[in-house]
């Protein structure tokens, strides 16, 4: 039976709890042991599925289709471990569950309450799959005092309760603040928020305090007092240069450690740490640097293309030299031409999108990108924008378009190159359909999905397979109808589903690098595994950069 780590955050929030949670299950890794992460979210949201990558940063997700918290990014890049659905919940699926199940009767005409019913809907999601693993790392979201937040701690204290004395940690997260007038940091926000804490019934076993430097003896020794936390499970968090150092930093400062120490497994296994250290020395000590222009629309907050820019670092890593990436928003050169935004960039992304607002500028940067030979990738809309360029500007379609925007205006301007997908083949075989007045929430096609590559072409030599599965997110697709036009002009649909129905890769033959692709390759690339598409496509702008 799986041991708990319950991750709890105070004081204020972007604390880096996700990053600390992701870092402490690289370390137990590192110690030969097995682990999983899970987030907990207090939000009403039933899945991130519908919010706004401006609020809410990127939508993750996973294998097996749940569009999740960016935070399950960072556990899986950190850890390696594929996420699942079970992985990610919120409140609003919590009740949603409850409610359906009030609905169905299953609670035999029992008033409905927070405590039992919706803590024990809580607690089940919790223990789910606890026997897999060494450990289960518990994320709670939000910080302590959130009135959302409540029945998580009350779920997790009778957790830990329920489960055999010493199967339980808990581990809050908190802000040493620096004050420069008097030099010191302050450790009164930490107590009262262990006071709060303690107020539901949580005692933290390890307190892990974001700080500008190390702690010093006096404050550690307050802190480990007002608090109640062995002062050797005080452990500081200090500003990293890059998040790739984390699990390192952490270790040095005694974080797994402490851990350890707080279930009471002496003496540990040692950690071997060395895969890490390679990589924070490319990282450190890169042999260059290329720079790659990002072309989206949600370019003021970099959340929302959390894991393209981790991509585009794990390429360098694979390539040793520095990734300098550039964020342009696509409307700029809408109506003009883009060389003035985009020359000397040694690399050209278009991520994916929603709607209509800023893809002629996308459709630009691909069109740029191609006849300047510069290397491109496109990725899900990225793809879809490439295609629709050659098809207008090679295949002579001059009205191509995507019945997305089509949809989205209520008019007919469009030749639906991308077109609405209605039906697919899952995994297994089975027919999946939608409506166009479905619900917003997971209705696409979501997941993983696999691929298969023509034999000789661009893609299968990256990948060095010719049967790949990747995750997906999306509602519209190239359609097949163009193939026979569009590759008699130098396109090439160089993947495709496993039917045969649905193209998945595009490449420009007479081009060095330029590749679309309908999934989203960067949710499954990490630091020790940079994903073979960023390899080759940072490799290709480093073959640029000598050009120009
Ligand atoms: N909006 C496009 C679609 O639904 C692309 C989606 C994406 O880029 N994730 O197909």
């Amino acid at each position: 039976m799986a041991r708990f780590v319950f991750i709890t955050g105070g004081v204020v929030s972007s604390l880096g709890k996700g990053l600390a949670s992701a870092a402490l299950g690289a370390l137990l890794q590192a110690r030969g042991y097995s682990v999983r992460l899970r987030k907990l979210d207090p939000y009403l949201n039933v899945d991130p599925g519908t919010m706004s990558p401006f609020e809410h940063g990127e939508v993750f997700v996973t294998d097996d289709g749940a569009e999740t918290d960016l935070d399950l990014g960072h556990y899986e890049r950190f850890t390696g471990v594929a996420a699942r659905k079970t992985d990610s919940i919120s409140s609003g699926r919590i009740y949603s569950n409850v409610l359906e199940k009030e609905r169905r009767g299953d609670y035999l005409g029992k008033t409905i309450q927070v405590i039992p019913h919706v803590t024990n809907e809580i607690k089940d999601f919790i223990a789910i799959g606890e026997d897999e693993v060494d450990f289960m790392l518990c994320e709670i979201g939000g910080t302590v005092g959130d009135i959302e937040g409540l029945p998580f701690f009350e779920a997790i204290r009778q957790f830990s309760l329920d489960k055999p004395a010493g199967q339980c940690v808990f581990m809050h997260l908190t802000l040493l603040p620096w004050i420069a007038a008097s030099g010191e940091l302050k450790t009164k926000p930490t107590q009262h928020s262990v006071k709060e804490l303690r107020s539901i019934g949580l005692a933290p076993d390890v307190l892990v305090c974001r700080a500008e430097g190390p702690i010093p003896d006096k404050e550690r020794a307050k802190l480990a007092m007002f608090c109640s936390v062995r002062p050797e499970r005080v452990i500081a968090a200090n500003d990293l240069k890059s998040i790739y150092e984390a699990p390192i930093a952490y270790h040095q400062n005694g974080l797994d450690q402490a851990v350890l120490d707080a279930f009471g497994i002496s003496p540990a296994p040692r950690p071997d740490l060395s895969p890490w250290r390679d990589v924070v020395d490319a990282i450190h000590d890169p042999d260059g640097e290329v720079r790659i222009a990002i072309v989206g629309k949600y370019t003021q907050l970099e959340d929302a293309y959390k894991s393209i820019s981790e991509a585009l670092t794990h390429g360098g890593i694979a390539n040793r030299v520095k990734v300098k990436v550039e964020w342009l928003d696509s409307e700029v050169f809408e109506h003009g031409d883009p060389a003035p935004n985009l020359e000397g960039f040694h690399g050209i992304l278009v991520p994916g999108g929603f709607g209509e607002r800023g893809t002629e500028g996308k459709i630009n940067a691909a069109r740029f990108a191609r006849e300047r030979k510069v290397p491109y990738l496109g990725i899900c809309l990225g793809m879809q924008m490439a295609v629709i360029e050659a098809a207008r500007n090679l295949a002579g379609i001059e009205k191509a378009g995507s019945e997305e925007f089509d949809h989205e205006a209520g008019a007919t301007r469009f030749e639906p190159v991308v077109y609405h997908m209605k039906e697919w083949m899952d995994g297994s075989g089975r027919v999946e359909t939608r409506e166009a007045g479905d619900d917003k929430g997971g209705t696409m096609r979501l997941g993983a999905y696999r691929a298969s590559l023509t034999p000789d072409s661009k893609v299968a030599a990256i990948y060095g397979t010719e049967q790949i599965e990747e995750r997906h997110r999306h509602r519209y697709e190239v359609a097949l109808t163009y193939r026979e036009q569009l590759e008699a002009h130098g396109l090439r649909f160089s993947g495709m589903s496993p039917d045969g129905k649905l193209p998945e890769i595009m490449e420009i033959e007479d081009h060095p690098w330029f590749v679309g692709v309908q999934y989203h390759p960067e949710l499954k690339s990490k630091p020790l595994d940079p994903h073979p598409l960023f390899r080759s496509f940072v490799r290709a702008a480093i073959e640029q950069s000598r050009l120009v």
